[in-house]
């Protein structure tokens, strides 16, 4: 099954792919979690995006088509994948595509979870409150003035892929705000599994 999961930042879409991604036995491919690790290992493209990272903006398209071109073509994925976090611009959409085609795949379903902004303010907060009191690193672009311009980048440029995939009879819409297991639960029957 190749599905994507849409959400503005703070939707929960990392907690339900990664659910999702065990309950079908296929990766998740978070283009966040790549570009993290990149920035962490000091890469050529690492040091390119870190700043654009940290101050909340978008990656460039090509960069983020170039990993996941490579990433989809990895063993684990050949029998399907949950993308996080990509795709987040109509021409990262047509990229992916474009690379599906060229592979003669298809997507099966685009879940949208749906969260108001006030919300999501409410859990990235509590996130990074979260991580700290565990100890654990807090994401750098997980405050305040950093996530009022990931919403920005998200309302402009990865909002219109609702519409673009609603187009295309892929999208399921739920809603993000019920408990983890209600959600969980409402996206294994959007997908039959
Ligand atoms: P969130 O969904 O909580 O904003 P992600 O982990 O998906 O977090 O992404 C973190 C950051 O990584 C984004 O703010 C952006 O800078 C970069 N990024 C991740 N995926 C993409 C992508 N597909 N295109 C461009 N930039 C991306």
């Amino acid at each position: 099954m190749r599905l994507i999961i849409l959400g503005p930042p703070g939707a929960g879409k990392g907690t339900q792919s990664a659910r999702i991604s065990q309950r079908l036995g296929i990766p998740q491919l978070s283009t966040g979690d790549m570009l993290r690790a990149a920035v962490k290992a000091g890469t050529e493209l690492g040091k390119r995006v870190e700043g654009i990272m940290a101050a909340g903006g978008l990656a460039p398209d090509q960069v983020v088509l170039d990993i996941i071109a490579a990433r989809i073509d990895e063993a684990d994925a050949k029998a399907g994948f949950i993308m996080d976090g990509f795709p987040r611009t109509i021409p990262q959409a047509d990229g992916l595509d474009a690379l599906l085609a060229t592979r003669r795949l298809a997507l099966d379903k685009v879940l949208e979870l749906r969260v108001d902004e006030s919300a999501l303010i409410d859990r990235i907060t509590t996130r990074a409150k979260e991580a700290a009191a565990r100890g654990e690193p807090v994401r750098k672009d997980d405050n305040p003035e950093v996530l009022s311009r990931r919403l920005q980048a998200y309302v402009k440029e990865t909002a219109p892929l609702v519409e673009h995939f609603a187009g295309k009879g892929l999208l399921q819409s739920i809603d993000g705000l019920q408990s983890v297991e209600t959600v969980e639960d409402q996206l294994t029957k959007a997908i039959g599994a």
